[in-house]
């Protein structure tokens, strides 16, 4: 048996037994964890009502060779975030962080960035402001970079260079997930041929996407962003990512039930 201790955020949790839970975890240096929690449930036991989504904790496990599963020996709450139980959009919006965290994270993989990002996240989505919505926008853009995904959104996302409005559509400019982002024509016409799908984007959205990179990637306070135009950022990053996690996550759903709010016309 090894043991183990480091920060924690609770991603997700199953009951087992009557008094226990199976919780899944992002470490500070330990990547994702999945700990059996046994008797949590029971006033008595040492880890009763420890295990809250959105808080960080400080854990204590132990798991055997090759195993998957450690066992949680104690722990406490380093950080307590209760307002985000209380408003509804926070808690969706908290609820799509830890979901995204859980699609991108490995057990036993150390993932600092993506740790410390969820929990800037979690910190700033626990304030007044800014509003819900633009905080998982900014987690959105903070989790593409922290992959080595972000997307190109001012010049061509592959020779690097000027990417103009089309000229068909001249507030509008070429856009495809699959090659990483904003295009130049020439580059468009090279996806295009090699199978890629390209469409356009408004560029009021690139460029207010881009404005927020420098909250994104630090604890910056964002400028704020009109609510349409927010909707529309939020969209097309959504997208993106959807398309790069091969797999639409499911606080993703219905958002995105509404057809592309940035198609032309
Ligand atoms: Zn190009």
């Amino acid at each position: 048996m090894a043991a183990f201790r480091d920060q924690a955020l609770c991603l997700r949790r199953f009951p087992y037994s009557e008094s226990s839970l199976v919780v899944r975890l992002l470490t500070r240096e330990h990547g994702r964890v999945h700990l059996l929690a046994r008797g949590t449930y029971r006033p008595r036991s040492r880890t009763y009502a420890l295990l809250d989504l959105f808080d960080t904790l400080e854990l204590s496990w132990t798991r055997a060779p090759r195993r998957e599963l450690g066992e949680l020996v104690d722990g406490h709450i380093v950080r307590r975030r209760r307002a985000l139980s209380s408003s509804l959009p926070a808690f969706r919006a908290g609820s799509s962080m830890l979901e995204l965290a859980h699609l991108g994270s490995v057990p036993h993989q150390s993932d600092r960035p993506l740790f410390d990002l969820l929990e800037r996240s979690l910190d700033r989505l626990a304030a007044p402001l800014p509003a819900p919505e633009l905080n998982l926008v900014l987690f959105e853009l903070g989790f593409l970079v922290v992959h080595g995904l972000a997307p190109a959104l001012e010049t061509c996302a592959s020779c690097g260079g000027e990417a103009p409005p089309v000229p068909r559509s001249p507030s509008r400019a070429a856009f495809s997930a699959g090659a990483g982002g904003r295009l130049c024509a020439p580059c468009a016409a090279q996806a295009r041929a090699a199978g890629r799908r390209v469409g356009t984007l408004p560029l009021d959205a690139l460029e207010a996407a881009a404005a927020l990179w420098p909250a994104a990637t630090a604890a910056e306070a964002p400028a704020e962003l009109e609510s349409d135009l927010l909707v529309r950022v939020r969209d097309f990053i959504a997208r993106f990512l959807d398309y790069h996690l091969e797999t639409r996550p499911r606080t993703h759903q219905a958002f995105l039930a509404t057809e592309n709010r940035n198609a032309p016309g």
